[in-house]
């Protein structure tokens, strides 16, 4: 069964989309740690991310990279963090969270966002593409 993000990169389910390329595709968290978590994610349906054949790794990580500096001229942080980490859905997303501090990295604090906050920071992002 394809994945919930193969749903939603094939628009079967609503993203709040930041970028796209031939293999990867982008969008907001819809359970961000912070405002402007976003995930990136390969196309390809693969679980883990050390399963990745090296070329689909280093374009995610290239397509990331642009992403995340894109992220941190947006959002005012002190950084942004990137991190593939979780067991809750089986395919493959790197995670991007700008950091004010290290309890944005915990995956505990949430921010509640509304449609057009998530809306307004998809937009901000995409201005720095
Ligand atoms: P993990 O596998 O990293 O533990 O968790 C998956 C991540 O994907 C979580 O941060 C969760 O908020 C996010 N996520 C799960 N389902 C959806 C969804 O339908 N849409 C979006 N935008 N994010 C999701």
């Amino acid at each position: 069964m394809a994945s919930i993000f193969t749903k939603i990169i094939n628009g079967e389910i609503p993203s709040y989309k930041i970028a796209e390329d031939d293999d990867n595709y982008a969008f907001l968290d819809i359970n961000p740690n912070a405002k402007g978590h976003t995930l990136c994610v390969p196309k390809k349906e693969v679980d883990k991310v050390l399963d990745l054949d090296e070329e689909s790794y280093v374009k995610l990580m290239t397509f990331s990279r642009k992403v995340g500096q894109a992220i941190e001229k947006a959002i005012p942080c002190k950084r942004v963090g990137m991190s593939v980490i979780g067991l809750e859905v089986p395919h493959v997303h790197v995670h991007l969270i700008p950091l004010q501090s290290m309890a944005n990295a915990t995956f505990q604090n949430k921010e509640s966002l509304t449609a057009e906050e998530f809306e307004a920071v998809a937009e901000q992002i995409k201005s720095h593409l």
